[in-house]
């Protein structure tokens, strides 16, 4: 790990997203990846795409809860189509060598790289 990866890991507000596309996430505990308790699977990458490490990573399961107060109206399509379900499960990658985080969103099957703007109070938001 390099001095600007350190540097870049202190100044994380947030050790994981507090929210995700502005809905609150709980996160559970960091759990050791391990072969023999790993579900829902990996993913396809079995290397870290920063760093290329094969170490076993750390991960963390998310539950996204979706509030809607009376004066929230969803924002998007996205946001109606989330509505239907309260929550959904989000399980982050963290590399054991470098700290990248990798989002896995079960529902949709996509993946995230999470870069320091995520770590904010504002969380991550999908961009496009
Ligand atoms: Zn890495």
């Amino acid at each position: 790990m390099s001095n600007s990866d350190q540097l870049r890991i202190d100044f994380r507000e947030h050790d994981l997203p507090p929210r995700w596309d502005g809905d609150r996430v709980e996160w559970s505990e960091w759990t050791a990846l391990t072969e023999g308790n790993i579900c829902p699977p990996p993913t396809s990458s079995e290397r870290c795409e920063q760093c290329r490490s094969t170490a076993a990573p750390m991960s963390s399961r998310g539950t996204v809860i979706t509030d809607y107060g009376p004066n929230v109206v969803p924002i998007g399509r996205a946001r109606l189509i989330g509505r239907a379900q309260r929550s959904h499960k989000l399980v982050v990658f963290r590399c054991a060598d470098c700290q990248h985080d990798t989002v896995w969103e079960i529902d949709t099957g996509q993946h995230w790289d999470l870069d320091p703007s995520d770590y904010t109070s504002a969380g991550s938001w999908s961009i496009g």
